[in-house]
C-alpha cells in the first residue's frame, strides 16, 4: 500500500505526532512491507536503503506510530514484536502463520456481543481486540502437499 507523502504528513499532524525524518522513513518502510514485519526486519530494510536509522530508533518510532494509530501491533506468541500497516478504520486481522500475510476484516461483528457483556457484567466496554491465526489458502495447499509427500 503506497501513501502519498502529503497524506503521511497530514496523518502525523492530525495525531499531534512530530514528523521526524526517522519516523517518516520507518512509516514508509512499513507501508511497503509485505504482510507483517518485525522491528528487526524493518531495520534491515532501512539499512539496505542506506537510511541512517538505528535499531533502537526503529523500536521507538514503531511504538510512537502504534500509539498514534498509524500501524497495528499484531498479537503473537513469538518473542519478537509484530506490526502491520493497515487501514485507519476499526478492523480485525486474520494472520497466516505460514507466509505472514495479514488480511484485514472490516466487518466487526462484536458490538452486539459487547452490549450483551455489558448487561451481564455491568462493565462499560470501551474497546476490544480479536485476531484470527491460521493458514491461508496457498499455505494450506502446500501443507497438504507436504503431508501427502510424507505419507
Ligand atoms: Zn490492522
Ligand atoms: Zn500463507
Ligand atoms: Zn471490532
Amino acid at each position: 500500500m503506497r501513501l502519498p507523502i502529503n497524506t503521511i504528513y497530514h496523518d502525523f499532524k492530525a495525531r499531534g505526532l512530530k514528523a521526524t525524518q526517522q519516523r517518516l522513513a520507518v512509516l514508509a518502510a512499513a507501508a511497503h512491507a509485505d504482510g507483517y514485519f518485525t522491528p528487526q526486519g524493518l531495520y534491515e530494510t532501512l539499512k539496505n536503503q542506506c537510511a541512517a536509522v538505528g535499531l533502537t530508533t526503529v523500536y521507538r518510532a514503531l511504538e510512537a506510530l502504534e500509539r498514534a494509530g498509524l500501524i497495528c501491533r499484531i498479537e503473537s506468541t513469538r518473542d519478537e514484536r509484530l506490526y502491520a500497516y493497515c487501514s485507519r478504520v476499526h478492523h480485525h486481522h486474520i494472520i497466516c502463520d505460514g507466509c505472514a500475510q495479514v488480511v484485514e476484516l472490516d466487518d466487526c461483528a462484536l458490538p452486539g456481543l459487547a452490549r450483551q457483556l455489558e448487561r451481564e457484567t455491568g462493565f462499560i466496554i470501551r474497546s476490544h481486540t480479536l485476531e484470527f491465526h491460521g493458514l491461508c489458502c496457498t499455505c494450506r495447499l502446500e501443507t497438504q502437499g507436504n503431508l501427502r509427500g510424507v505419507a
